[in-house]
């Protein structure tokens, strides 16, 4: 188990970023992973502050999470040998460091500029074009910063995202004890009991989770937190991810112009909700409430693309048994499934 050392939430936390790295023992040397925007957002930063306390900083801008990312961001490790690798941004930026960092055997910060979804703080990372087209182990990070004042100036859009992202725990949690009971494998109740209290709790607070609101945001940002922690916990992703992902990573592949990470699962949670026979109205409407979509319109993609996901979902990553295997949607069955959930 690999758990997260120190995790910073709040305002104005980003000055924090020295006396994490000298606790932690890294005095000489950092190398920080950012983008050009985030780089101005906070990058800019952190840099300061450590080129400031004597720490060597060497930095890389990443633009996507692809493979060749990860191959330029490991070749100026090799190269530098840094203590610590920060990643310092959205989703891709942290993925690009952590995954690089892992595959090095170097250290890993995660200082999120977003709230969009549970890789903040995850052991895993999700990159494009790999031969997975899901997340894939990595490390979990050895702290994270998260600094809501910066979070907070985020478009509503990623932390509407974030709450997807974690309201999928719902369903997530169900597969797994699914495929325990069926395919008898390991279930661990402290990890599920955790990622489900995190769902439980964003779904509470739904109401305060709008724009501009920190205390809605800190939630969430527990949330995410607790759902990173559960997956180091358990070793893998599956109390966080089941078949509302599946349906999420083939939705990436079939469709045009995809949604968000946490958008996509959100609807997806609605549609397996049902299929569990859980409450998906309330879902839904925990989703409309923090302003996340709910329909193939919210969020932008083809209905013949979405069908199409429902109904391949199961064949994506068939070692991960979930309730798709037992329902096995046929396109008809997929369409009935979406129209009355109301997804299209
Ligand atoms: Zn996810």
């Amino acid at each position: 188990m690999q758990l997260p050392r120190e995790v910073l939430i709040g305002n104005g936390t980003i000055e924090q970023v020295v006396p994490i790295c000298k606790k932690l023992g890294f005095l000489k040397s950092a190398f920080v992973v950012t983008g050009t925007q985030t780089f101005k957002i906070a990058g800019h930063r952190v840099i300061d502050l450590l080129e400031d306390s004597g720490i060597g900083v060497d930095r890389l801008f990443v633009s996507s999470s692809t493979v060749e990312e990860v191959a330029a961001v490991r070749a100026r490790i090799n190269e530098t040998k840094p203590q610590v690798v920060l990643g310092v941004g959205g989703g891709t930026k942290i993925d690009v460091a952590k995954l690089s960092a892992a595959q090095q055997g170097t250290s890993f910060i995660s200082v999120p500029t977003s709230a969009s979804h549970d890789g903040i703080a995850s052991p895993l990372a999700s990159i494009k074009g790999s031969e997975k087209p899901y997340s894939v182990m990595a490390q979990a990070p050895m702290a994270i910063i998260a600094d809501t004042n910066i979070i907070i100036q985020a478009s509503h859009r990623y932390t509407a995202s974030g709450c997807g992202d974690v309201i999928a725990k719902f369903t997530a949690v169900r597969d797994w004890h699914l495929a325990h009971k069926v395919k008898n494998e390991y279930y661990g109740e402290y990890a599920a009991s955790l990622a489900l209290m995190s769902a439980k709790l964003v779904a509470k607070n739904a109401e305060s989770i709008r724009p501009g609101n920190e205390e809605g945001l800190r939630v969430l940002l527990e949330a995410l937190i607790s759902c990173g922690v559960a997956m180091s916990i358990a070793g893998n992703s599956r109390p966080s991810s089941g078949s509302e992902h599946l349906f999420s990573h083939v939705l990436d592949l079939v469709a045009s112009k995809p949604a968000m990470h946490g958008e996509q699962v959100g609807v997806g949670t609605i549609m397996m909700a049902s299929l569990h026979e859980l409450n998906w109205r309330r879902i839904k409407s925990k989703l409309e409430k923090v302003g996340a979509p709910t329909t193939a319109e919210e969020l932008g993609v083809e209905l013949e693309d979405l069908i199409k996901s429902l109904v391949k979902a199961r064949t994506i990553r068939p070692e991960r048994y979930t309730i798709l295997d037992q329902k096995r949607l046929t396109e008809k069955s997929a369409k009935v499934l979406a129209k009355k959930t109301g997804v299209i």
